[in-house]
């Protein structure tokens, strides 16, 4: 009996402590190097158990289940700050207007918590943040705001700190996935080169903790046994660019060609009556589609299945489908109905990544096609959107043309061998637009990474250009092409304003490299989708810069369009894009 209470006793002793985890959070907020990030993380990973590290992971993202996962912590301002007052029994005028004075709910309760030790493991904290996300109807507001009562007064102030930040959805450690990967396999694998063993796996699932936890369990085996399933969001397949139709028959040979339509992508995955949906950045948007989760009932001849697709909105009345800004309307979260009814949705099914308990990512393009057929009960919503196989550059023109005419983008041409890669962009699948030919003809997605101050009338609005960047996949940063002053209308500067202020923070992000101090920072959040001229080579851009070589740098950019709807700050274009992107360009006159 003894034995097994001391053994209890070392077993709960090494469950990792939140003022453990709180103390990790307060390093990796304090640093600004990626390598010191992965170091720091390694160390945390190793101190957790086998059921503790996914939450780790999970809390380190600011949550408490995977972000697809629809599970909402969050609670408004007020009502957290009505929850510091009564822990430690000061009015909400005070907590709010401390808030006023610090700007961040975790920097007020570190002032004002008393000085004790806490105790409480991860686990027990997780325990209880599962029973915010679960109340609701009446009273919930109290409830939650008593659960989160009971923690703080359990809480030194470090550790308080960080947990007021949670609910608020305001953790900023700014760690990204590729980063979470690195330490994973530096503290399972002893290096962190190892990553791409695991990325395959993360493609499939998307779930960082799920991954941790089978890596922890059962190693590399664990890994891949990690296949596609139904719930997870698999991520999406790209597009490379060529410029031509011969470009890509000389290339590809046998093609695929299916329209490109302009809308929103969205992965259906369906068990049963249980139908999920997910955005092209993989959060979880079941709940805006009413009309495609009923349609995926009746049309779906299978138990369970996984459809990638591409959602427009159309006008019944007019019959026309409408432009991707239109399109855009319905992602929101109030009125579902009303709007799904204004501006119905048919999504266009152009692949199927797994059927009646299997997986069809390593099944060849043309025998996904013909499953997709066979799957796909005509009907008006779900349209299944197979493609035409074509060899001659002649036809592919024709069908470019046949696009332009009826309003769309153009094509996506597709190798007809190929198997589905999760998260890959390669010349698997090629996109066609209308003005291929000559000079640079696609928008660049950026992210905002700062804004300096202007002078004259924009001073009102506090910004006179923007600092934006592009993604380095490989090194998980954020890296500079461009300052962006002009084409921006007052409202977008107000908007822009709005955007960045709930990103600003006071030093440079950890994974951005910057040669240039705008007035203030932001964190890599908000993608806008650029236009440019040209891209050319610049010594104050760190875009693709190596060494004493210039990096890549944007001329005469123009914002086009808010993209952060349905793009992470990870999915803008990519330093390897933008250098292919320049060699593709031919120069003009
Ligand atoms: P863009 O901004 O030009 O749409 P992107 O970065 O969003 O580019 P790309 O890789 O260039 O993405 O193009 C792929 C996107 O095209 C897909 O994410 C999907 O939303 C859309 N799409 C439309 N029709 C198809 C189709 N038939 N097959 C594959 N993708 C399609």
């Amino acid at each position: 009996m003894d034995a097994i209470i001391s053994q209890k006793r070392v077993w709960y002793n090494q469950r990792v402590r939140f003022d453990t985890l709180s103390s990790y959070f307060e390093k990796l907020e304090k640093t600004s190097s990626r390598l010191a990030l992965i170091d720091i993380l390694a160390d945390l990973f190793k101190k957790a158990q086998e059921d503790e590290i996914g939450e780790i992971i999970h809390l380190l993202q600011g949550r408490i289940a995977p972000f697809f996962e629809p599970v909402e912590i969050g609670m408004a301002e007020k009502n957290v700050a009505g929850a510091i007052a009564k822990a430690y029994k000061f009015s909400k005028e005070e907590v709010l207007s401390l808030y006023r004075q610090l700007g961040d709910m975790g920097l007020v309760v570190q002032k004002i918590a008393p000085h004790r030790a806490s105790k409480i493991t991860v686990k027990e904290i997780v325990a209880t943040l599962s029973q915010i996300s679960e109340e609701f109807g009446e009273g919930t507001v109290q409830r939650r705001q008593g659960l989160l009562v009971g923690l703080l007064q359990k809480l030194d102030p470090t550790s308080a700190k960080h947990l007021a930040r949670i609910p608020l959805g305001n953790t900023r450690l700014g760690i990204g996935d590729p980063t979470i990967l690195d330490a994973l396999a530096l503290s399972e694998l002893g290096d962190k080169s190892k990553r791409k063993m695991l990325e395959g796996a993360y493609d499939r699932t998307s779930d960082l903790a799920l991954i941790a936890t089978a890596l922890r369990k059962s190693g590399l085996q664990g890994i891949q046994s990690l296949k596609v399933r139904v719930g997870f969001p698999i991520r999406s397949e790209l597009c490379e660019r060529l410029p031509t139709p011969e470009k890509i028959i000389e290339k590809m040979e046998k093609v695929n060609v299916q329209y490109k339509y302009d809308g929103f992508r969205v992965q259906i995955h369906k068990f049963r009556d249980d139908v999920r949906m997910f955005s092209r950045n993989l959060e979880n948007m079941t709940h805006m589609f009413p009309e495609l989760r009923d349609a995926t009932r009746k049309q779906i001849k299978a138990e369970t299945a996984i459809l990638d697709c591409e959602a427009l909105a159309y006008n019944p009345e007019s019959e026309e489908f409408l432009p991707f800004q239109e399109t855009t309307k319905r992602r929101r979260k109030h009125n579902i109905e009303e709007i799904a009814k204004e501006l119905p949705l048919k999504a266009f099914v152009f692949d199927i990544l797994y059927k009646d308990g299997e997986s069809l990512i390593d099944t060849p393009l043309l025998k996904r096609m013909d499953i997709l057929k066979q799957t796909v009960h005509t009907d008006d919503t779900l349209i299944p959107s197979v493609g035409e196989i074509v060899t001659e550059p002649k036809r592919l023109q024709a069908m470019l043309d046949e696009a332009i005419s009826k309003g769309l983008e153009g094509l996506v041409v597709k190798r007809v061998d190929s198997l589905y890669e999760a998260g890959g962009r390669n010349f698997n699948w090629v996109k066609l637009k209308r003005h291929s030919a000559g000079e640079l003809n696609d928008t660049i997605d950026c992210v905002i990474l700062g804004y300096i101050f202007g002078k004259g009338k924009r001073t009102a609005f506090g910004a006179g250009a923007l600092l934006v960047g592009v993604y380095d996949s490989k090194a998980d940063e954020f890296v500079t092409v461009s300052k962006i002053g002009t084409g921006l209308t007052d409202e977008e500067w107000q908007e822009i304003k709005v955007q960045s202020s709930k990103f600003k923070v006071k030093s440079k992000p950890a994974r951005v490299i910057s040669l240039i101090e705008p007035s203030v920072w932001v964190e890599p959040k908000i993608v806008i989708e650029v236009l440019a001229d040209e891209i050319t080579r610049s010594p104050i851009h760190t875009a693709g810069k190596t060494g004493s070589d210039p990096g890549y740098a944007l001329r005469f950019p123009r914002l086009v369009s808010f993209r952060s709807s349905d793009k992470r700050a990870e999915d803008a274009t990519s330093v390897e894009e933008l250098i292919k992107m320049y060699k593709g360009q031919t120069k003009k006159e």
